[in-house]
């Protein structure tokens, strides 16, 4: 049997919560297109059989099945029409797919089409008011990566919240390109959670809580971090939260052998706006044991990047609290 993950609860971050208006379950994950995976990455060692796609879909479709998220927000899909969108439809998720412009799954043989980013949310809990389906760019000029944005609102309480998901440019000597795709998303997200706002029903009027999540190519180091830490948008990012201090990202959300080396980072985020929203729990990070000796993809977890999780819930309105 696969390692349990536990849920951790930050000491600090209790939030109250309302019986009628429970935390929004968000997970992000990169799942590791099945072209790429077969025909591309170079796992040297992981055992053939774990990247079978006839058994592989099932562990991903467990893991997401195990936590019910009501956001799923998922990168390197190539199997969207024909697995997760049937299938998350029969569960009751609403789903959108953007592919990358030239997915690289394109170059593989027997590729089952271009992998991209998607998006699912609950249907019993959200109604959709507006999707944005973006092509990122860098200096003015377009570029292979994309985004998805969605602004939802809560089907209890009528409250709204923005969610993003990306995946921008990988690769080392990449940075600057990344920086600037990530420049250009919070600028789509600035013009977004402010046009859907209504000036009577949000905290902090003109903008609507967001919720960003993707792999974004780049460790906490790079300019995009910082970028994204320290924009007018006001976010922070929930991985964080799992740290005694609450300001170190885990060690790594990847790690895998190639050829070229073993590679162990911390390249996934889950962004969220501070001052709107708490973050009530995590799904914690997997040991080095538990992940083991020949590390990702495996027979236990079928991507090559973990999975996070985190619990989110609206803050008390201000004026709730005068
Ligand atoms: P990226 O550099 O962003 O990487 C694409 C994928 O490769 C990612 O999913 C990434 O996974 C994975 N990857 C990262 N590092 C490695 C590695 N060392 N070995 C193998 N795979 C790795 O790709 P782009 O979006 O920039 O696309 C580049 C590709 O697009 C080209 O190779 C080409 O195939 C195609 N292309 C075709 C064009 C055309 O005219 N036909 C034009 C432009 C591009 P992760 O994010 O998990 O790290
Ligand atoms: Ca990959």
């Amino acid at each position: 049997a696969r390692p349990h993950r536990h849920l951790v609860y930050p000491t600090g971050t209790a939030s109250r919560r309302h019986k009628h208006n429970p935390a929004i379950r968000i997970m992000q994950w990169n799942i590791l297109a099945q072209a790429l995976g077969e025909g591309k990455d170079g796992f040297i060692r992981c055992p053939v059989d774990a990247l079978n796609w006839q058994e592989r879909k099932y562990l991903i479709m467990e893991e997401i099945l195990t936590y019910r998220p009501d956001i799923l927000c998922l990168q390197e899909v190539d199997h969207y029409y024909d697995t997760f969108q049937p299938i998350l439809a029969s569960l009751g998720y609403q789903g959108s797919f953007l592919a990358k412009p030239w997915s690289p799954c394109l170059d593989v043989e027997q590729n089952n089409g271009p992998d991209g980013c998607a998006l699912f949310y609950r249907r019993s809990r959200f109604s959709l008011q507006a999707t944005a389906h973006l092509r990122l760019s860098a200096m003015m000029l377009p570029t292979n990566q994309v985004a998805i944005v969605q602004t939802l609102i809560c089907q209890v309480t009528g409250q709204r919240l923005c969610v993003a998901v990306t995946h921008l440019k990988a690769r080392s000597g990449w940075e600057r390109l990344r920086s600037a795709q990530g420049a250009d998303l919070l600028q789509s997200l600035r013009s977004i959670t402010s046009q859907s706002s209504s000036s009577q029903t949000e905290a902090a009027p003109g903008t609507v809580p967001l919720v960003v999540c993707g792999d974004f190519n780049a460790e906490p180091s790079e300019d995009v971090y910082r970028r994204f830490s320290s924009s007018a948008l006001g976010l922070n990012s929930a991985y964080k939260l799992l740290s005694s201090d609450g300001q170190t990202e885990p060690a790594y959300t990847t790690w895998k052998i190639r050829p070229s080396g073993e590679s162990c980072s911390t390249l996934d985020y889950i962004w969220y706006t501070h001052d709107a929203l708490s973050v009530d729990c995590l799904l914690d990070i997997p040991t080095e044991e538990q992940i083991g000796p020949d590390r990702l993809p495996s027979y236990h977890y079928p991507s090559d990047h973990l999975s996070l999780l985190c619990d989110i819930s609206f803050r008390e309105e201000p004026h709730r609290l005068m």
